[in-house]
């Protein structure tokens, strides 16, 4: 036993990300009997939680596999449904509209992903939309799904996809799991953070009825005003909202109206862009705006306007500066969730930074002599997450040919990261793209955003020139035709989860 072990660790934070840190870390100190290690997560009674993010990605599979929860409790208890992918609307030019799918396109050639191919006979022209061959895209198309399966045909098994659940169920979710498993909820709000002397570590937490609550490591997840990373460690922001220039959302959910697709939709409006997000028991929308091009008034009125269904709440408007915290570890406090950043709900990507801010802290667990080189190498890898996710988001606004609002002229005009300025050039050149490391978005990620933002390359791959065209044509063909007709036999969306994990309507237990 080492004792220099870890004693007890508060999460200040009962939102999302609070408790999505507790549950993992609840199972882990359970299992060491010999070193027992305290959780307490405090919640305000008084602070609400941001109380949106309901669109994920698909590595939320491994955080909820990690924890061993039943795929199906878990859809009915936080009245989730299935997601492919995003469609974007309006993006790339007024009328036109992309898929981004989960997951590959159809199988390889002379490995070399089969859009490369496409590419080069697409320049030819004739051919129908690369979305042909990536089988979550068609799913989309025909409104079906099933999950992917050993025994699917291999031309259209390399699909994935994520689930859309109401957040503040799937928090109350996870927190009757931690708590389960020994976490303790402590209510009260903090009003007094306690530093060491010598060093400016937190000590202590006081609430505002007195109680002071101690630890060896604290985990921030208080939310945008980061209580203990920023207003008591003082540690610094990184703006980027010259390069992700909204800065508002105004959100309302709405009754179900239509069928139930398994999709996210974004559509882009003048100074910003909608979310329509479908749940078993009712549609989460928002609009995403900068506040520099459109008022607030103005756009709620976009978004009432743009509802499938009957309000059933009064709009609410959320203000946030898309950036990360200099550093999301500081001294003995590692900040997880909004309090470590944000970058804006695009692409769904929030809820999956706070999954790694908790596997990296479960890779660089501290001992409580807190080394400065484990803290610097876990503030590298989220820096690494964060840039490589603003990237990805910023190639949306940035590659558009969108001249009909200031707000667009804007965002086709602004210079981007270097990062994302030599990727944007390599694929405008012959059509490459590139996956940097561990990075969430894949090549085929990329890809899609890239062709569906319409982002021409100059040229083509020169190694395709290794299958005559002939053989391409016949193999793209054949693959396609597999892949529309293994979606078209599939179960709709809704079928599926009637069938296998129906939530009981709201208010039944
Ligand atoms: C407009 C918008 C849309 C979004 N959409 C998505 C999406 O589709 N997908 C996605 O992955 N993410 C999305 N997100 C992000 C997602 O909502 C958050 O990442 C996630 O909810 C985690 O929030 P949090 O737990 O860090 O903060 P919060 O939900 O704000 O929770 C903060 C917690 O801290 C507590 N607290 C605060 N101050 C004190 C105090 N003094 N004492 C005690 N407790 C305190 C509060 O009570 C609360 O429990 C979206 C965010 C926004 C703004």
């Amino acid at each position: 036993m080492n004792d220099k072990n870890i004693r007890k660790i508060v999460i200040v934070g009962g939102g999302t990300a609070g408790w999505m840190a507790a549950a993992p870390l609840a199972l882990l100190m359970q299992r060491r009997n010999a070193s027992p290690c305290e959780i307490v997560v405090i919640e305000s009674p008084e602070i609400g939680t941001i109380g949106v993010g309901e669109a994920t990605l698909p590595t939320i599979r491994f955080y909820n596999s990690s924890l061993g929860l039943d795929g199906a409790d878990f859809i009915k208890r936080t009245q989730a449904s299935f997601k492919l992918g995003i469609e974007f609307r309006d993006w790339g030019r007024l009328g036109h509209s992309f898929f981004h799918g989960f997951g590959d396109f159809g199988p390889r050639i002379e490995n070399r992903s089969p859009l490369m191919y496409w590419q080069r006979l697409q320049r030819a022209g004739g051919m129908p939309s690369y979305e042909d061959w990536s089988t979550a895209t068609m799913m989309a198309r025909a409104n079906a799904f099933v999950p992917p399966t050993a025994e699917a045909n291999p031309l259209a098994s390399s699909y994935s996809y994520a689930f859309h659940f109401d957040a503040s169920l799937y928090a109350l979710y996870l927190r009757n799991y931690a708590e389960a498993r020994g976490a303790v909820r402590v209510e009260g709000t903090v009003v007094d953070v306690e530093q060491r002397p010598e060093d400016g570590f937190v000590a202590a937490v006081r609430l505002k009825d007195g109680r002071r609550i101690d630890g060896d490591l604290f985990i921030d997840c208080s939310g945008f005003r980061g209580l203990l990373i920023e207003e008591a460690l003082g540690t610094g922001y990184e703006d980027w909202s010259h390069w992700l220039p909204c800065d508002r959302a105004v959100a309302v959910p709405c009754a179900c109206a239509q069928e139930l697709v398994p999709y996210t939709r974004a559509t882009a409006r003048e100074s910003g862009w909608q979310w329509r997000i479908p749940l078993q028991h009712r549609i989460g929308n928002g609009h995403v705006f900068c506040s520099r091009f459109i008022s607030e008034d103005e756009a709620t009125s976009v978004l009432m306007r743009n509802l499938d269904g009957e309000p059933m709440a009064e709009p609410r408007t959320l203000r946030f500066k898309t950036g990360r915290r200099s550093k999301a570890w500081n001294r003995n406090v590692v900040s997880i969730g909004l309090a470590s950043g944000f970058i804006e709900p695009l692409e769904s990507t929030s809820i999956h930074l706070v999954q790694m801010g908790i596997a990296h802290l479960l890779t660089y667990f501290p001992s409580r002599g807190f080394d400065p080189v484990v803290t610097d190498e876990y503030n590298r890898m989220m820096r690494n997450e964060f840039e490589w996710v603003r990237d990805f988001v910023v190639l949306h606004y940035k590659a558009t040919e969108r001249t009909d609002s200031p707000f667009w002229n804007h965002c086709r005009e602004m210079s981007v990261p270097p990062t994302l300025q030599a990727r944007m050039n390599l694929f405008k050149a012959d059509g490459r793209v590139f996956r940097e490391g561990e990075e969430l978005f894949t090549k085929p990620s990329w890809l899609q955003v890239m062709h569906g933002q319409r982002l021409n390359p100059a040229s083509y791959h020169p190694l395709t020139d290794v299958v005559s065209e002939e053989e391409i044509a016949k193999f793209l063909d054949e693959v396609a035709g597999v892949i529309g007709a293994c979606a078209n036999a599939m179960p709709t969306h809704a079928r599926y989860i009637a069938d296998h994990c129906a939530a009981a309507p709201v208010g039944v237990a």
